[in-house]
């Protein structure tokens, strides 16, 4: 099989399935080894159903043992294998590349350890993210990162895709949270990295590369994870705005104050109109939907509340609501949180943007989404992690219209070219996977491409770990006419076609 590590160029392997079916019977039960079409259409996508296609076979390993031998045997006959957790990912992945075998770590669902008075836990991979903190919540204790699929998603994914979610504003992404990761190179050697139990260890810090790397630097088998005291209490306030810049503002004073909120949300107002339609939350109907949670013990929440009602009172909120209880606080975040399904139900399909920018520039560039809506014309429902400058459009299409997903994704790469030309960046949490890969040029130089692929190179000298996701080729960059060039000098002599 050929890689080549300067272009991150890669051919795919012919193998014949019984052959290789005939092999893995070796060390794998036949139940665990998927190949008939009724078993592998599950398998045929993630959350981004726009892209799809069935895999050639799925394996399921049980053990880390398994694992091991699956990657070796790999490795020897040049076939590319794709690590898949719930399939929750919205950037597609676990998208099976052409010959390749998915190995989903489903059957990795034990929670082998909590430990309260080191305050960690230690998980295998395919753990439900919401599972931990389930588990933890005898020693009042949880776990802060909290995707909204948290009650689907894998921790094993959570780490691949460095999620965030609503509270990590305060407590950070997946990154911040975790202490040490078992990972099975494609040598299928396995590598302990991070400090186990201890918060640190010496050397390069090997535990974030291995966050937000996509299935393509090693096959996650066991992940530690800090957890932390629930907090004494916690509130939140919804605000009512009829004008998008003057939550914008709200967003900007809250965060200047010096108050770091759990959660600052915001929504507009087609996709408060879905959410209230969706769980009934009570959402009064205005332009913009501010929620802001903060934490902490009843008197610092208190004192805080009284600076954030001000701020919210000066940005002309018109209508400004207090949970009173912790059932009404879960409401006010269900519309929120179900957000996504909520669009889902006013449209046949929507495709889901994940842009990062500076705060500041929000106002300026809901503007432009606004435009190129009316360009493309395309509805799009605006979500997003305000606090963090985290934008989810949801871009409004129907599959079945031709053209319909083309003007989608155009609208989507316009939206994400113009938050890298703010400042801000391709993906915030959802990852590149093959969505983004072409954005990635625009982002990124073509020196700086080069050391993502020798990076991959180092730890994936074969190339066979979900090829083709995430770091875009050198040359896909160029055809696209989209290759930035440092200094007018091409960054490696044996680029071929340069
Ligand atoms: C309704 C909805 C809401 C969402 N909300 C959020 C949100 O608030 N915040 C957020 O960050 N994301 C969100 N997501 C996206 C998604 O849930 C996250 O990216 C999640 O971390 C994916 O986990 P998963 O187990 O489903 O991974 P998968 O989709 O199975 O895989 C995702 C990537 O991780 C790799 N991978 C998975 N497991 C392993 C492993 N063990 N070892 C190595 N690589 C692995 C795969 O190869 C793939 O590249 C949302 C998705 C949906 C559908």
């Amino acid at each position: 099989m050929a890689f080549d590590p300067h272009t991150g160029q890669f051919e795919f392997s012919n193998w014949d399935l019984q052959s290789v079916i005939a092999d893995l019977l070796e060390f794998i039960p036949a139940p665990n080894l998927l190949h008939k079409a009724s078993q592998l259409s599950p398998y045929e996508c993630d959350g981004l159903s726009a892209y799809h296609k069935v895999p050639k076979m799925v394996v399921l390993p049980e053990t880390i043992k398994q694992c091991q031998q699956i990657v070796k045997y790999c490795k020897k006959h040049s076939i590319p294998v794709i690590a898949r957790g719930a399939g929750t990912g919205l950037s597609g992945g676990v998208l099976p590349v052409e010959q390749a075998i998915v190995l989903s770590l489903a059957k990795f669902n034990r929670i082998q350890k909590i430990d309260p008075l080191q305050r960690l836990a230690i998980v295998q991979p395919g753990v439900r993210n919401l599972a931990i903190t389930e588990a933890a919540a005898q020693y009042n204790l949880y776990y802060a990162p909290d995707p909204s699929s948290q009650i689907a998603c894998s921790i094993g994914g959570n780490v691949a895709e460095n999620s965030g979610g609503v509270h990590s504003l305060k407590y950070g992404l997946t990154v911040n949270n975790v202490l040490s990761l078992k990972v099975i190179n494609s040598d299928g050697d396995l590598l302990d990295i991070g400090g186990g139990e201890c918060m640190d260890s010496p050397g390069f810090d090997l535990l974030a590369l291995m966050h937000g790397s996509e299935g393509l630097l090693g096959i996650i088998v066991e992940v530690t994870v800090q957890l932390i005291p629930k907090p004494e209490s916690a509130q939140v306030v919804l605000a009512a705005f009829n004008k998008i810049t003057d939550a914008g503002a709200a967003v900007r004073d809250i965060i200047s104050s010096g108050i770091i909120p759990a959660g600052l949300e915001m929504m507009d107002k087609l996709a408060t109109q879905a959410a209230e339609d969706f769980v009934h939350a009570n959402y009064p109907l205005a332009e913009a939907l501010l929620l802001c949670e903060l934490d902490g013990s009843q008197s610092e929440i208190e004192q805080q509340m009284e600076k954030v009602n001000q701020i919210l009172k000066n940005s002309h909120s018109h209508d400004i609501r207090l949970s009173q209880n912790d059932s009404e606080r879960a409401l006010f975040w269900a519309g929120r949180k179900a957000a996504f399904p909520a669009v889902g139900r006013i449209s046949p399909d929507y495709y889901c943007m994940d842009g990062t920018i500076p705060r500041k520039a929000l106002p300026e560039v809901l503007g432009k989404i606004s435009d190129f809506s009316k360009q493309y014309g395309l509805r799009v429902a605006n979500v997003f992690h305000a606090g963090d400058g985290n934008l989810h459009p949801l871009i409004l299409y129907d599959a079945n219209k031709t053209g319909d997903l083309q003007k989608a994704e155009q609208f989507g790469a316009d939206i994400l070219k113009h938050c890298v030309d703010k400042g801000g960046t391709i993906t915030g949490e959802h990852g590149v996977g093959v969505e983004k890969i072409d954005q990635m040029c625009h982002q990124f130089h073509s020196s700086e491409l080069l050391k993502f692929h020798q990076i991959k190179a180092l730890l994936d000298e074969s190339g066979i770990l979900n090829p083709g996701k995430a770091i875009p080729s050198l040359h896909r960059c160029a055809e696209l006419g989209a290759m930035h060039v440092h200094n007018g000098k091409l960054p490696h002599p044996d680029i071929p076609r340069f």
